[in-house]
């Protein structure tokens, strides 16, 4: 958000300083050095700035990423469609069952076939979007 103070950048001579502005950046001409902060009331006042501006607005703190459920969920059914979930199988030889839409095999002498399930992303991802408030 721009500051919205009148003149907020602007700079100005020291006798235009008062109290009610507060704590300001003090400048010397030429600038030299970086700004002193604070006021001319305290005892810590270094006594040979000239000019003030007015300390700007803090910038806004981003805005926070809002993701919904229903969006993690939509991601995690995307990702999970590009795996093939093997449920067309039929057996080969005499220890294969083969996935009839992948081709991938597995030997029944080495544990044979395993259902589909979903990779661990998608598992956290589906984790993640029942942690997500609707
Ligand atoms: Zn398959």
């Amino acid at each position: 958000m721009p500051d919205t103070r009148p003149d907020a950048g602007a700079l100005k001579p020291l006798k235009d300083w008062h109290e009610d502005l507060g704590d300001v950046l003090w400048w010397t001409f030429p600038i030299r050095e970086a700004p002193w902060v604070g006021c001319p009331l305290t005892t810590t006042w270094p006594g040979y700035h000239t000019h003030f501006t007015l300390i700007p607005e803090p910038p806004e703190r981003p805005d926070e990423v809002l993701v919904s459920r229903q969006a993690l969920l939509a991601i995690a059914n995307q990702a999970e469609g590009n795996f093939c979930q093997h449920e067309n199988t039929k057996r080969g030889g005499i220890i294969w069952t083969i996935c009839e839409d992948c081709g991938q095999k597995w030997a029944d002498d080495q544990g044979g076939f395993k259902p589909y399930e979903p990779p661990a992303f998608v598992v956290a991802l589906r984790a993640l979007a029942e942690s997500v408030e609707c």
